[in-house]
């Protein structure tokens, strides 16, 4: 039995994995609707283009992978598929999103390379993130801008955390993000674009933390991870990886790219802690970062 291509694009177009094709220009000819729905840009705006100029891939280290290393360019350079890998691409309201990519060689009747074909899940912790929305919502626990849990909410987890580290020996540590110089944001794009970012932020912050991990908005510009069962080195690889991630984040305005960068503090619960001296010693390590020159993690000062 032969089937038209009817049929293998009726599938593609109801895959949940996103999945575009380049051609050896890496300039984007197919994009379906799972790829639309992942990223936010529609198939008008991306055809043609190369991943460089829209969805961006970068490693948790923050390296540009679009020009050099990107899935698709290793598998049109070396000519082989490319085992599955965990990247990072930017939707187009800026946040980043960590995808699960596959990539493909494809290769006309002669058996001549004629481009790739990448396949890309969304890796977030959707379903936890919608049903925590829902569930804060109901208990008035939910900061409405964000959709992040609000103060209120981070107070009584840190409350519940420290309980639970004193009776079962529990680990946690947390995160004090502050978004640097988001006074000049607002002054400069106005209010609503400074609105924009922080949405941008709490998206790239949710979005890249497990499932069991609370992020929360603190105030204004500051936001709060609570992440339990964790050690000191794991704690500031997180931190480092959400303060790269955010400062691969941008959206495109007329006027250009629309990016900041956080300052963070990062440290594990003690036995001795309470909340107070917990958020207290947080706060600390991240004014020592932003005296250090801000977008960078402090776990530890001197
Ligand atoms: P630093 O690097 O030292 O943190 O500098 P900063 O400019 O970020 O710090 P500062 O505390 O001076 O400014 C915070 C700004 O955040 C001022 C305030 O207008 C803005 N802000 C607070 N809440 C909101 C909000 O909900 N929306 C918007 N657009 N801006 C907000
Ligand atoms: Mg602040
Ligand atoms: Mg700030």
């Amino acid at each position: 039995m032969i089937l038209d291509i009817d049929f293998y694009k009726n599938v593609l177009e109801h895959l949940h994995e996103g999945v575009y094709f380049v051609n050896l220009d890496r300039k984007i000819l197919y994009w379906n609707k799972a790829a639309e729905e992942i990223t936010g840009y529609s198939q008008s705006e991306v055809l043609g283009k190369r991943c460089s100029d829209n969805i961006n891939h970068v490693d948790d280290s923050g390296f540009q992978l679009c020009m050099t290393e990107c899935p698709l360019s290793k598998t049109l350079s070396d000519l082989t598929s490319l085992e599955e890998t965990n990247i990072y691409i930017r939707h187009k309201n800026g946040h980043r999103i960590p995808v699960l990519v596959r990539t493909m060689l494809v290769r006309d009747i002669s058996g001549q390379a004629v481009g790739a074909v990448e396949i890309f899940s969304d890796n977030s912790p959707k379903l936890a993130i919608t049903q925590r929305i829902k569930e804060l919502e109901k208990m008035a626990l939910l900061d409405p801008l964000t959709e992040l849990a609000n103060r209120r909410y981070i107070e009584s987890n840190i409350q519940t955390k420290l309980d639970e580290m004193r009776r079962y020996g529990r680990p946690f540590g947390i995160l004090f993000m502050d978004i640097d110089r988001f006074k000049n944001i607002n002054d400069f794009y106005g209010h609503e674009i400074g609105d924009k970012v922080l949405i941008m932020v709490s998206n790239t912050l949710i979005k890249n933390v497990r499932a069991s991990d609370i992020v929360g908005r603190w105030g204004g510009e500051e936001f709060i991870a609570v992440i339990p069962n964790i050690n000191e080195e794991q704690l500031y690889f997180t931190a480092n990886k959400l303060r790269v991630l955010v400062e691969q984040s941008g959206f495109s305005l007329d006027s250009g790219v629309v990016q900041v960068t956080v300052s963070i503090g990062a440290t594990l619960a003690q036995p001795k802690d309470t909340a107070e001296t917990l958020l207290e010693r947080a706060d600390k390590l991240l004014y020592y970062s932003k005296a250090n020159g801000r977008n960078r993690v402090s776990i530890k000062q001197g």
